[in-house]
Order: structure tokens, then C-alpha cells, then sequence
């Protein structure tokens, strides 16, 4: 807990100044989370968070069957008794006054009334239908989510898919992770994180690109303050970053330069013979071409298009070639890029030509953002069909509908749209009934104005959530009262694919249930409950997917079940054999084989695509957007309901602005300043920052005004959007 502390303090922010150690003596005002007072009872369960991707594990002190307060877990093996702000106020998020407790039902741009769950059903069933009669199947979608449980996602993805008819869902992890998972498939065969975090440990040298582990995985920072190696740790981002403060070298590359940089890299190591030729001749194909691909991008011309000088992408080669257990990790810096996939790609072949794969302390790693993605990757059923499987292939059709006990015929041969193309179908008319459940796109979508406009056109729009009043929630004809974390059981799967048991540990309030129990409900009144027969309880839903996950590469049928997963700390995936020990840490490719048919990785490359909405004399600023503190959680839907996250960072929206831009423009810190894109305008407080590089500004994502701003364009591989860079003005105020 101190270590903890001391490394999150220099991140913390409260409203009148820098957050201190002194700070948290004040009585009733700072005290972190709800632990249990010392006089309490000692009956405890354990959980695993349900904010980031991290996965920490927290026991819960209960009284009288129900949590009265939580403390991180001193044996799990992701977070060994660490948890950041957010988790020590798990609870309190739960309790706050806007929660939404009945089903709510706004008919004809009244109030919203409440009505009984049966009304709720009745009324879901009527409208998506007549709509689906009226416009075909195809003209409903949903939008789901990277924080409900495992069991929840397949729910809602075969209820959707296989019962309602619809091609069309897609999850708000298309707007985070969309672009690993396609740049994965494509190099390894799979989408297949190999790591574990042990591996921040073991490293030597650690790379990280477009990520900000120090704040946005707090805890995974932690565990690489732990290595015992002195490693040289390297930031390859635009901003002086927290991490990049504790860096070793920081590469201040120019937004969206890092492609070009990482082919700069790959011919520096080539031409120095720094690469490991016998593992590229046995475990990978199309290195030659590469070879040949990445000759033009010689130092001037990586210095001419990133303002990386030749020195420092020689120190960053050298410093590669030094590691003898190097890893390379992004998140998303590179994943929300017009270029993502072929980015993270150009990090993938880093990791292939010297051999820093599959040995411990190595790999080319995506960290996750959400608690669930990695669960959302392998059964929401959107980008793939039911575990890791594929839509058009009918051997994979065959064995989905075999083991659910269904008709093959109900399963589509062909991925539904992505969200983008979602939220474009409702603009042409094509899509004309929307479920959102368990995300807010109204405030998170690219392009905000264009978004709220979109959904606002909808004949019918459900959202599903704990809460009345996100953006989205207030928009909806049809609000259904959703559990949240700790109100109900399930799992997760964490960014090193390892797989924890949610419990229910309070119960929800009024009428809210939990999503699962939502999706069976309403498959009931659809008339498809004998679909879902089986589909009883998490736990059951959990034996399924263990087999439609059976011979796939994240096979995980050697669990037995819930209670097996929580007495090995969790269980990463692949776990084939009960035999094996469920304990040990795992990571993939040990045998040098990936998950292509000929056993070998591709390297795959691309020439860059220029940004798509460069700075101009018009528009002379480029806005870079991303997590403000450990203590806000992406629209701050729960983050914002405690308290004590609240003191812990700025109120009011804010732009962190280079002291020598400031300057010029006349601007002190505190400000307030126009920032306006060619989609957008807010106000905001100035930070003068020398984190930042001139011509450069940066706004947290979390503020409900920063995507008013942000440039609608999208990776051609992977959908996802790039929400790092687009061309802004900033006007003083008079
Ligand atoms: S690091 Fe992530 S998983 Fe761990 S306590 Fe914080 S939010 Fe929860």
C-alpha cells in the first residue's frame, strides 16, 4: 500500500493543488475506499475488478452476507495487494443516487414513466419486431460492451445473432482494442496476447509506444518498478508522459510518426546484423520482403518524417540490440490510429526479427483497456463468431450449433457491420432500432455531435445500464435497470488472457437485474427461451463456452469451474489439461509455433498513410486525447459518483498547452480558452504544460465536450477510430 502510494502521488491531482500524503490523515475526507473498520467481522470472498483490463483481485469483507468494504488481495498473482483509487472505490460507485431502478419507458417525447419488467419485455419485443418486419431483420443492431462478464457477452451476442435475427452488434471495444486483435489474427493466426506480467518483471528492456502504463495501468507499473534487473525502460510518444518521465529515453515522435520510426528501427537493426536469424528462418515467413520493404526508410528520412533525430533512433536500435529480454508493449497511442494495425504490426516485427518472442521477459504485447475485453475478443460474438471461431467457416458453424443444441441455419455466415458502419446505417435509414447496452456512445463516439445526431434519428433506442443520466441512458425510448460489479456473478478475462471469477457480493437496487438475467428475460418474451434452455445460470453458460472454446487456440476446457479458478489465483488461457498445473503463469509461443497452419508468424507492412487532418494555418494545433489520471474511467459514468475520485483530479475540462505556445497566444495557467475543431467547439481551463511539444495540446478523453472535437476516420484493417489527432484552434479569450 505504501509502495503504491508513493508511485501514484506524483499522478494525482485534487481539485486545489497536487494530492499528498497528508492529505489522506484528513478524517471522513480522503479515506481511500471503504475498508472495514477493524472491528468488523472476518468473513471475506474474494472478486476480481471490474474497471480495467489489468484484473486485480480484491477481497470483499462482508457483513451479514453483504460487502462492507474491500481491500486489494495480498496472493492474487496479477496485483499482489496493490489496487489503484479506482479499485479501493469499487463499492462506493455503487450507491450513488442516479442509479437507475425500475425499467423506464418514454413514449412520445414525454417523461419517462416506469413500468413493470413485463411491460419492459413486452414492449422490446414489440418494437424491435415490428421494425425487423417492416425493414428486414438486419435493421436492428446493438452495442454492447468490454465490462460485462464473459457469460453475459456470449449471452447477449447468440440472443442477438441467432434469436433476433439480426446480423448486426458490435461492442465499445471496437473503439479500444479492435485494432490488436486484427493486427494479432494476422501476424500469429490468432488473436493471441502472449504475455504475462511476470514478463514486466523479467524484461531487460522494456519498450512501451503509445502507452501510459504509469496512469492508465497503474498497477501493471507497479509490477515494473518490481524488476529486479535495472531494466532500460523506453517511451516512444508524443507527450512527456508519466511514464516517459521514468523512462530512460523518451522518443517524442510526432503524432501517428511511429510507423515510419519503427521501419526506421527495423533497417537500422537489419543493417547492423541485429536480428536473430535462425529464429526468422524457422518461425516466421516473408522476412525478405520486409528486408526490402523498409530500405527508403534510411535516418534522414525517419527524421525528415517524425523529428526523431538519427542519434536517437540509433540509441533506441542499440538499445534493443543491448536487451537479451526485450518487450514491446502498446495500447492505445497506436491502437486509436488511422494506421493502427499495420503499427502494431511494425512493433510485431521488431519482436520477430531479434527473437523476443515466447522466452519470458519478452514479447510484442497489447496491453487491454476494459476488464472484459479480452473476454469481449473471444464471445460477444461480434468480430468473432462464438470462441475465436469464424462466421464463414461452416466446420466452425457446425461445431457452435453442435454444442449449443441448435439449428446451424440460425448462425450467419458473415461478421456483421462494425460500429461505425452502425452508426452510419442509422443515418442512411437501414438501421432503425438500436440496443446499447452497458456503454455510452452519446458522449465516448468519435465526432460527438455526429453521434448524438445519429441516435437521436432512431424509431426505437434501448439502453441497458445502473444508470439514469449518462448522454446516452437520457436519450432512450426504453431504459432497462442493469446490476453492476459486485451485484452479480460471472468472469472476466484480463489482458494476459488469464480468466477470474466476479461474485455477487450486495444486491442491486429496486428493480435492476443483472445483464444475464435481462438477456433471458427477454429471450423468454422473443418466444426463443428453448434456445437458451440450458442458459440458466453464469456458471452453466461458463461449461459451454469451455467447450466452444475445445481445440481453439485459448482453449480453456481443462477448468473444472468457478471454484477451481478462484483456488489457482485465475487461470490464464490456454488450459487444456486438469492435469496441468492451473497456477502457472503461461505465455505463448514457448515452442516458437504460431497459430497459422504452416506454424510460422508473417511479417506484414504497409507504406504509411499521411494524417488524415494535418495541422494548417488555419488549424495550427494538433489535439492528442487520452486518460487524464488513475481516477477517471472513460465517460466517468462511475468513476464520477465517488467522492473520493472526484478530489483526485480537475473538475472542469482542460487543454495542457506548451509553455512556448501559451506564451504567444498570451494565455496564463487557468485560463478558460476556446478549442475548436472543424466539427466542434468547448471551453476549457488552460494547463500550461512543458510535457507537452509546441504546436501540440492535449484534453483527457473523460470530459463530455472532448469529442466534440475529435476527426471521425478509422483504421481500414481493424474499424477502429483514431482518436489521437486532429487539427484544432485555440482562441483566447478577450
Ligand atoms: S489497476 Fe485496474 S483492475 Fe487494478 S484496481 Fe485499478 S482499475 Fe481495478
Amino acid at each position: 500500500m505504501t509502495r503504491v502510494l508513493d508511485n501514484l502521488l506524483p499522478v494525482l491531482h485534487t481539485k486545489d493543488g497536487p494530492f499528498t500524503r497528508e492529505l489522506l490523515q484528513e478524517p471522513g475526507k480522503f479515506g481511500l475506499g471503504m475498508l472495514p473498520a477493524k472491528s468488523e467481522p472476518q468473513a471475506t470472498t474474494q472478486s476480481v475488478c471490474g474497471y480495467c483490463s489489468t484484473g486485480c483481485g480484491l477481497t470483499l469483507h462482508l457483513r451479514n452476507g453483504e460487502a462492507s468494504g474491500l481491500t486489494p488481495t495480498t496472493d492474487y498473482p496479477v496485483n499482489l495487494g496493490m489496487a489503484c483509487p479506482k479499485g479501493w472505490e469499487a463499492l462506493r460507485v455503487l450507491q450513488a443516487e442516479d442509479r437507475a431502478t425500475s425499467p423506464l419507458l418514454r413514449d412520445g417525447g414525454r417523461q419517462p414513466r416506469e413500468i413493470s419488467w413485463d411491460e419492459a419485455a413486452n414492449t422490446f419485443v414489440k418494437r424491435m419486431r415490428a421494425i425487423q418486419q417492416r425493414h428486414g431483420p438486419d435493421s436492428v443492431a446493438f452495442i454492447s460492451t468490454g465490462q460485462m462478464t464473459t457469460e453475459e457477452m456470449a449471452f447477449l451476442g447468440a440472443f442477438a445473432k441467432f434469436g433476433m435475427g439480426t446480423r448486426h452488434g458490435d461492442g465499445n471495444t471496437r473503439q479500444c482494442m479492435a485494432t490488436s486483435v486484427v493486427a494479432y489474427k494476422q501476424a500469429f493466426g490468432f488473436d493471441a496476447p502472449p504475455y504475462t506480467y511476470a514478463d514486466f518483471e523479467e524484461s531487460d528492456v522494456l519498450v512501451f509506444i503509445g502507452s501510459n502504463p504509469c496512469l492508465a495501468h497503474p498497477i501493471m507499473w507497479e509490477r515494473v518498478m518490481r524488476n529486479p534487473h535495472d531494466p532500460k525502460i523506453v517511451v516512444i510518444d508524443p507527450r512527456m508522459t508519466e511514464t516517459a518521465m521514468r523512462a530512460d529515453l523518451h522518443v517524442a515522435v510526432r503524432p501517428k510518426g511511429d510507423q515510419v520510426l519503427l521501419y526506421g528501427v527495423a533497417r537500422l537493426l537489419i543493417e547492423n546484423g541485429w536480428i536473430n536469424q535462425d529464429f526468422i528462418e524457422a518461425h516466421t515467413h516473408g522476412f525478405q520482403k520486409f528486408v526490402d520493404f523498409v530500405q527508403p526508410y534510411s535516418l534522414e528520412h525517419v527524421e525528415q518524417e517524425t523529428g526523431i533525430t538519427a542519434h536517437a533512433v540509433r540509441r533506441l536500435a542499440e538499445t534493443i540490440h543491448q536487451g537479451e529480454r526485450v518487450s514491446f508493449w502498446w495500447t492505445m497511442g497506436v491502437n486509436q490510429s488511422h494506421q493502427g494495425v499495420r503499427t502494431a504490426q511494425a512493433i510485431i516485427n521488431l519482436a520477430l526479427m531479434t527473437g523476443n518472442i515466447g522466452r519470458p521477459g519478452t514479447g510484442a504485447n497489447s496491453i487491454t483497456g476494459q476488464c472484459n475485453a479480452m473476454g469481449s475478443r473471444l464471445f460477444s460474438n461480434t468480430t468473432n463468431l462464438l470462441g475465436g471461431h469464424d462466421f464463414a467457416n461452416s466446420e466452425h458453424r457446425r461445431k457452435v450449433a453442435s454444442i449449443l443444441e441448435m439449428d446451424e441455419a440460425l448462425i450467419p455466415r458473415e461478421l456483421g457491420w462494425p460500429y461505425h458502419r452502425i452508426m452510419e446505417g442509422i443515418l442512411r435509414g437501414e438501421i432503425r432500432g438500436l440496443w446499447v447496452i452497458c456503454t455510452n456512445p452519446a458522449h465516448s463516439w468519435i465526432n460527438q455531435h455526429f453521434a448524438q445526431d445519429v441516435l437521436g434519428r432512431l424509431d426505437f433506442l434501448v439502453v441497458q445500464d445502473m444508470y439514469t443520466t449518462t448522454e446516452t441512458a437520457r436519450m432512450a425510448d426504453l431504459l432497462l435497470p442493469a446490476a453492476g460489479w459486485g451485484e452479480k456473478d460471472g468472469t472476466f478475462i484480463n489482458s494476459e488472457r488469464r480468466i477470474g471469477v466476479i461474485k455477487k457480493v450486495t444486491r442491486a437496487p429496486g428493480q435492476a437485474l443483472a445483464d444475464f438475467a435481462i438477456f433471458r428475460l427477454l429471450a423468454h418474451h422473443w418466444g426463443c427461451g428453448d434456445l437458451f434452455r440450458r442458459w440458466t445460470s453464469p456458471e452453466n453458460v461458463f461449461q459451454l463456452l469451455k467447450e466452444l472454446s475445445r481445440d481453439q487456440p485459448c482453449d480453456f476446457s481443462g477448468i473444472a469451474d468457478y471454484g477451481a479458478i478462484e483456488a489457482a489465483g485465475g487461470i490464464q488461457w490456454p488450459y487444456r489439461d486438469a492435469e496441468q498445473d492451473a497456477g502457472t503463469e503461461r505465455h505463448l509461443f514457448s515452442d516458437g509455433r504460431f497459430f497459422h497452419q504452416d506454424g510460422k508468424a508473417r511479417f506484414l507492412f504497409e507504406e504509411p498513410r499521411p494524417l488524415p487532418e494535418p495541422a494548417s494555418e488555419e488549424w495550427p494545433f494538433t489535439l492528442l486525447t487520452g486518460r487524464g489520471s488513475a481516477s477517471q474511467w472513460h465517460t466517468q459514468t462511475r468513476t464520477a459518483k465517488s467522492d473520493v475520485l472526484r478530489k483526485l483530479y480537475p473538475e472542469d475540462p482542460y487543454v495542457e498547452v506548451n509553455p512556448s505556445d501559451a506564451r504567444e497566444l498570451g494565455i496564463l495557467p487557468g485560463d478558460l480558452i476556446t478549442v475548436r475543431s472543424q466539427r466542434g467547439v468547448l471551453e476549457a481551463k488552460v494547463h500550461v504544460a512543458s510535457t507537452m511539444q509546441p504546436g501540440q495540446v492535449f484534453m483527457p478523453m473523460h470530459y463530455d465536450v472532448t469529442n466534440r472535437l475529435t476527426h471521425p476516420t478509422f483504421d481500414p484493417y481493424s474499424s477502429q477510430p483514431a482518436y489521437k489527432a486532429c487539427a484544432v484552434r485555440l482562441e483566447p479569450h478577450a
